[in-house]
């Protein structure tokens, strides 16, 4: 089992409060989840232990890291809030609630709601590093699905792809996604994994060997026209993502060119474009397949140049150029840009966090102020009137598009979250865990039709977190809705007034007409 100090051993120059508070949060979630185990039989210890490794892998924080080792405590066993607070303080507490309060947004195998899902999934979160442990627990998940009994593999499959494989793609995570998607692909198309998995084999076996010998010719030529610092390597296409592009090319793999990619990662943006005139003097480049990402990155802020060329030995090849900022935020994204950020315990680390600048209002005062330089105590909570920083990537801004389609900018993407999020829409559950969104002051009447016609053409009850209440009765977000249906129960003209979305209204009126003429 991974130990705290294999833990601790990750972080870059940790101080002894560091340690402390990861020694401590380890030994704590240990007698917490003393003996509960995991379908694999292993001690359920081994899955926190291995969540908070990958985030001290990542570069993460003390506080997300001990974060990480609690997230199952308060869900799973006997700690309450109140301990959490008490033991580690509240930007700990706020983190192990937010990825306990993430658990209950849950894919019940119908896709209409997936969008509602995925901003609930992040509106949830609160704080970005609530989504990182969250997204870090889950690929454990996967990393251990095999155990997991086989009516549960599906769902929790289908969710990944459904729900954090999208969110971490938006935040750049480009590592965790890959595996994410490779680990759900089989679970969820059994039959088209092995065929893609048939294929790669087929088509990369001949030419694993000759990529090795060009990777050494391509380092020899790169070495003589005076690069010195920079390393090459390869890697296949992830399986997942071969699998979107054969349907796109009607499964034909010879014309997916960037099954294999070669990477060259240089230090700086002058030496990715030398390296890239290298590249195409020692290979003949294929016409239009130059794209620059570096001046125009992707809108999840992906940069790197990719070129593709056919190699002396006629292999088609993908070359992918970047510097090691780049390349560790292709891997990392969102993290990578709060790492080295949360301050050490002691205070001494810290920077501006771009996250919590971009939407302070938004967001908790912790993540704020976590990572405040030079700030007194006392100005601490008021923070409202800081604006956000210019150094905010760029691309952060664009993930405003995951809730509107135009570009905002910081301000604009904090506005249409707390509209999309808090002023328009609510989020409410069947007794099921399925989600259903719906417009603000909407009833269980609109709740009743957003289900199905016949539900809402049959209400007898409602009931809200358990309660019998009237139907007229306000939902609110994270309200669990039960409707209890009659054969003969029916819409009366009482219920228009009552109904706040247009199809409830409209099956309403179309109902009481049905009745008029009968
Ligand atoms: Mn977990």
């Amino acid at each position: 089992m991974i130990t705290a100090s294999k833990i601790i051993g990750n972080l870059s120059s940790p101080t002894n409060a560091d340690r402390r508070l990861i020694e401590k949060a380890y030994e704590y979630s240990q007698k917490a989840h003393e003996g509960h185990k995991r379908y694999s039989g292993e001690p359920y210890m081994t899955h926190v232990a291995s969540v908070a490794y990958m985030l001290a892998q990542m570069g993460m924080g003390p506080r997300t890291i001990a974060a990480g080792l609690l997230h199952d405590t308060i869900e799973d066993t006997d700690v309450s809030s109140e301990d959490i607070r008490n033991e580690f303080g509240e930007e700990v507490l706020f983190l192990v609630e937010g990825v306990t309060k993430l658990s209950s947004v849950r894919y019940y195998g119908s896709d209409r709601h997936n969008e509602s899902l995925r901003k609930l999934f992040v509106a949830t979160s609160q704080d970005i590093r609530v989504l990182i442990v969250k997204l870090v627990d889950r690929l454990h998940n996967m990393q251990t699905l095999e155990y997991v009994p086989e009516e549960k593999q599906l769902r929790i499959a289908r969710e990944t792809l459904e729900i954090h494989v999208p969110v971490a793609h938006r935040l750049g995570m480009g590592r965790i996604r890959k595996e994410l998607e490779d680990l759900a692909f089989p679970y969820v198309y059994p039959e088209e994994h092995k065929k893609v998995c048939d294929m790669l084999e087929q088509s990369t076996s001949k030419s694993k060997d000759f990529l090795e010998k060009e990777r050494k010719n391509l380092q020899k030529k790169l070495a003589d026209s005076g690069l010195t610092d920079f390393q090459t390597s390869y890697r296949v296409k992830g399986l997942y993502s071969l699998f979107h592009k054969l349907k796109r090319k009607e499964w034909n793999i010879d014309t997916v060119y960037d099954l294999l990619a070669m990477r060259i990662v240089v230090q700086s943006v002058e030496d990715c474009y030398r390296a890239m005139g290298i590249v195409h003097n020692l290979w003949r480049p294929m016409p239009q397949r130059m794209k620059d990402y570096i001046n125009l990155p992707k809108p999840n802020g992906y940069q790197s140049i990719h070129t593709t060329v056919i190699t002396g030995s006629g292999t088609i090849l993908e070359i992918q150029i970047r510097t090691e900022k780049m390349h560790h935020e292709a891997e990392y994204g969102v993290a990578s840009h709060i790492i080295y950020k949360e301050d050490s315990i002691s205070g001494a680390a810290g920077g501006g966090s771009w996250f919590a600048n971009l939407v302070p209002t938004l967001f908790r005062p912790f993540a704020w102020r976590s990572q405040q330089e030079h700030i007194n105590k006392e100005d601490l909570d008021d923070t409202k009137d800081v604006h956000p920083s210019q150094k905010i990537p760029h691309w952060i801004q664009q993930i405003g598009s995951m809730y509107t389609h135009e570009k905002a900018s910081g301000e604009e993407f904090v506005e249409d979250m707390r509209k999309d999020f808090f002023s328009n829409r609510i989020f409410v559950f069947t007794p099921n865990g399925d989600v259903v969104d719906l417009p603000v002051a909407a009833t269980p009447i609109d709740f009743a039709y957003a289900i199905h016609s016949e539900v809402g053409n049959h209400i007898a009850a409602a009931k809200v977190n358990n309660k019998m209440v009237q139907l007229d009765t306000e939902l609110h977000n994270g309200d669990i809705v039960q409707i209890d249906t009659k054969k003969n129960a029916h819409p009366t003209p009482k219920w228009l007034p009552i109904a706040k979305t247009s199809l409830a209204k409209r099956r309403i009126r179309s109902a009481l007409s049905e009745k008029d003429q009968t």
